[in-house]
């Protein structure tokens, strides 16, 4: 018998990402990240205080990831939840990094003690999730992410699934209003991880409205 099936975001879900992006930007860059603001482009020179382009942010980001990702730190209570639930159901970690980024993320999720098949994807996550369910052949699914675009291409290609909107970082939480498209908004992860439970226990795999 299949499992049901628990997919996963990585930042600001499994790992902390945008506070300490934010401390090596400030001490290596110059740079003031207004992670209040809720917006991830809210980024301005200090010398200056002009903010920054796009096309500056980007490569940055790029280089945090590169060189960087040991600076980030695990959610409290994901480990003891992602334990839980792989009690009962599979678990994919489903990451918006480049491919050429996999191996990394790899290293760095097992050097949390996180070891689960992990997705590399660009773009929205409905069509990988949907590939996914269909591949595990999963009778039933949870999607976990902190970002509302994402619920919203769930919503549209992978309608069966079950959506719960996670912004593990505080500072962030606060400026971002819970996504329209996901069933749940819960930010800490002993009361996630109840609700997923709950989900793998009492349904059936069918369109959630
Ligand atoms: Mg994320």
């Amino acid at each position: 018998m299949t499992r049901p099936l628990l997919i996963t975001d990585c930042d600001e879900v499994l790992l902390h990402m945008v506070a300490h992006f934010a401390d090596w930007l400030d001490q290596e860059h110059d740079v003031h990240f207004d992670i209040e603001s809720g917006q991830f482009d809210a980024m301005s020179d200090r010398r200056t205080g002009e903010t920054l382009p796009v096309d500056v942010i980007w490569p940055l980001l790029d280089t945090f990831f590169r060189d960087h990702m040991h600076r980030q730190t695990l959610v409290p209570g994901a480990l003891e939840a992602l334990a839980r639930i792989g009690d009962v159901a599979d678990i994919v970690v489903l990451t918006n990094l480049g491919d050429d980024a996999h191996g990394w993320r790899v290293e760095q999720l097992a050097g949390h003690g996180i070891r689960h098949e992990i997705v590399c994807n660009q773009g929205g996550k409905g069509p990988p999730v949907k590939a996914i369910v269909e591949r595990r052949g999963a009778t039933d699914a949870v999607f976990i992410d902190d970002l509302a675009v994402h619920h919203s291409s769930v919503a549209r290609h992978a309608p069966g699934v079950w959506r719960l909107h996670m912004v593990a970082e505080p500072r962030l939480a606060a400026a971002v209003p819970p996504a329209e498209d996901a069933h749940a908004r819960i930010d800490d992860w002993p009361s996630a991880c109840e609700w997923i439970l709950d989900k793998f226990q009492s349904t059936k795999f069918e369109s959630k409205p």
